[in-house]
């Protein structure tokens, strides 16, 4: 591993959003026991504080949502000593009054994912408390930053599909019928594994389409999502830099701290 000052603070960027600092940043590779991340992790600075930043989806896009090394890449960036993560998203929205350029900081998430694995601790009784399953500190950050040129939303619930394929008309109705504000891929196992590590985590979702319950042309196509992403990418990464700047501690906040009277059956890293 080269030198590089150690990073407490993390981005994840999501679908569009491979890259974050302006400045040259240093490259980690790091390798995990659930083998490596998607794809070296960048440590370069905001506002004179060392911030990593791992492309989701590899540098490329090379992963899908459902194929993405999730724990790897969770554990790789507590073990560069990360322990706050801001994760931006794309997604669809569910409310027709939610268009593209809104910003939602989710506060829920329902997942409706299958057979991805899902926790670190296959033994030893583990079971952590993820009825907020967001930083309540990171997310304020993030309502604290936001911008003029997209229209932000203070809470929402996602919902979590499995993928990749988008959902059908039915399905996007059932969701929004439930009170369900937005749907995504990749916000979960990625929270509660986050959670699992006592990383402090918060998603910022920026909305690239009305989901094909709501669509009333061939639904959801995804170059219109990638092409939507990239029309507020800037504004978007200016608030994900804003709210990284704007959190005063580095250190995980007490309600993220969910082991402190657990013996756990191994080490965090
Ligand atoms: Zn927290």
């Amino acid at each position: 591993m080269s030198s590089h000052p150690r990073p407490a603070l993390a981005v994840i960027g999501g679908s569009g959003f491979y890259d974050f600092f302006d400045n040259e940043a240093t490259i980690v590779e790091v390798d995990t026991p659930y083998g490596a991340p998607s794809a070296g992790i960048a440590v370069g600075e905001v506002e004179g504080r060392p911030v990593a930043f791992l492309p989701r989806h590899g540098k490329n896009h090379e992963f899908a949502p459902h194929t993405l090394p999730y724990r790897a890449n969770l554990w790789a960036l507590r073990a560069l000593g990360v322990r706050r993560i801001f994760a931006p998203c794309a997604v669809g929205s569910l409310r027709a009054d939610w268009g593209p350029g809104t910003v939602a900081v989710p506060d829920q998430l329902v997942d409706r994912t299958s057979g991805r694995p899902q926790t670190y601790f296959d033994g030893g009784g583990i079971h952590v408390s993820f009825a907020d399953p967001y930083c309540e500190e990171l997310r304020a950050a993030a309502i604290k930053a936001e911008s003029d040129e997209l229209h932000m939303m203070h809470a929402a619930t996602m919902v979590v599909v499995e993928g990749p394929r988008f959902s059908t008309r039915a399905e996007s109705r059932w969701f929004a019928a439930q009170g369900w504000e937005l749907v995504n891929m990749t916000g979960h196992p990625e929270a509660v594994l986050a959670r699992e590590l006592e990383m402090c985590y918060a998603a910022v979702a920026l909305v690239t389409d009305l989901d094909a319950g709501l669509e009333e042309g061939e639904g959801v196509r995804a170059v219109d999502v990638f092409a939507e992403f990239k029309r507020n990418l800037v504004p978007f990464k200016e608030l994900i830099r804003r709210a990284v700047a704007a959190v005063d501690s580095t250190e995980t906040c007490d309600k993220c701290r969910v082991h402190a009277e657990v013996s756990l059956p191994f080490e965090l890293p």
